[in-house]
């Protein structure tokens, strides 16, 4: 066994949580939509509201505050008195505290948040901050990204990516004074999971478990909706590799809804594209050619003389993967492909199947991570001292 893979072993049993997961993470809500105005209602327990800082009322189930930006500044009214502050803030009372809010713009959708909220503006924007414990916000993510109806265990899986992704990238947006942007830029996030119970149920069965590398750094945790039949290597895809985003072969998401698709494009486009390419078209022959893309998953689109990456493929025509064969059918080409989305590290559907067949988010972490540890992340600094000796 691996000096470091025993030594995790031991500690793994030995050791026990210091202590409860306490630990809040600030997400921007709404982030991107220039979002002017909001109406707040308080829906479950107490907040005291703070202006500027200082304690200026106790708000209970019903309360409500309308915010708005106005040059930098944020108004708001409450109790029919309209008033104006640097910043403003909702501190929860306890821990079931949640509120809602409604965006004054018809295309923004209302959410239901837990714990606090910190409100200031940019110019004529709200910048809404939601503090939030870890798990609350893990949860929320794992149902804005995965959706309501999959397996407990499945989520469990979820909930590890979804926390591993949320510390390893705690300085994305340390510029602006939070943690996380609550859009894909960062994960999807709509506030708090309320359509399947299992959820956070899920993520308190998980609770601070994390997947790291063999030099117990926080993994890069990629996944895609449905590899195809294999997944790549991050060098394939991305210009780095990592050690645990390697391919490996996956029949699981085989019989899933994203495994095929097919697509026809006229040729017009077809060769518009590849004389943008410089692919070389005076060769009459080379109009009749069949395009493909060969079984065993290869990074580059070729006719067997000239090659295009196939991921440029994919972008200009939007296609659901780099993975498909390519035939002539006279006015227009033919693609047929496999899977969907970028096909790096751990396939969604496959996992969502293996947890159908009763295989456990162990096994489905260690199927599609090479050479990851599972760890509590509260013993991460420990683990990395024990290597460094
Ligand atoms: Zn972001
Ligand atoms: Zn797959």
């Amino acid at each position: 066994m691996h000096f470091r893979t025993y030594l995790l072993v031991i500690f793994l049993f030995a050791m026990t949580p210091l202590m409860h997961a306490t630990d809040y993470i600030k997400v921007n809500l709404y982030n991107g939509s220039s979002l002017r105005s909001v109406g707040l209602r308080i829906h479950r327990g107490a907040y005291v509201f703070l202006v500027d800082g200082k304690e200026s009322a106790q708000l209970n189930g019903g309360n409500s505050v309308q915010l708005r930006a106005e040059q930098g500044k944020v108004v708001y009214t409450i109790n029919g008195k309209q008033k104006t502050a640097t910043g403003v803030a909702f501190q929860a009372q306890g821990h079931e505290e949640e509120f809602l809010l409604r965006p004054a713009s018809q295309k923004l959708k209302e959410h239901k948040y837990q714990d606090h909220l910190i409100v200031k503006a940019r110019g004529n924007a709200l910048v809404l901050v939601n503090e939030v414990l870890l798990d609350k916000y893990v949860a929320g993510v794992v149902e804005a990204e995965a959706g309501a109806r999959h397996t407990h265990e499945y989520y469990k899986v979820q909930s590890i990516i979804s926390r591993t992704y949320a510390l390893a990238n705690l300085n994305r947006h340390s510029a602006q004074g939070y943690h996380l942007c609550d859009q894909v830029h960062c994960q999807v996030y709509h506030g708090k999971a309320r359509f399947n119970d299992s959820i956070p149920l899920a993520t308190k069965a998980t609770e601070d478990l994390v997947l790291v590398d063999q030099d117990i750094q926080l993994i890069t945790a990629a996944f895609s909706s449905n590899c195809g039949g294999k997944t790549l290597n991050a060098e394939d895809v991305w210009s780095q590799s990592r050690s645990y985003l390697v391919s490996v072969p996956d029949t699981f998401c085989l019989v899933m809804p994203n495994s095929h698709w097919e697509k026809r494009i006229p040729k017009v486009q077809w060769y518009g594209f590849l004389k943008e390419r410089n692919f070389p078209l005076e060769d009459t022959t080379r109009h009749e050619a069949n395009f493909y893309f060969p079984s065993d998953k290869n990074r580059y689109f070729s006719d067997t003389t000239f090659s295009i990456k196939s991921s440029d493929v994919r972008s200009n025509f939007k296609l659901r993967s780099s993975f498909f064969t390519v035939q002539d059918e006279g006015e227009q080409m033919y693609l047929i492909g496999r899977g969907f989305g970028h096909g790096v590290g751990l396939c969604q559907e496959g996992a969502i199947r293996m947890a159908a067949l009763g295989k456990s988010y162990r096994d489905i972490l260690h199927y599609y991570y090479t050479d990851v540890h599972l760890i509590d992340r509260k013993n991460i600094d420990f683990f990395r001292s024990e290597i460094e000796r």
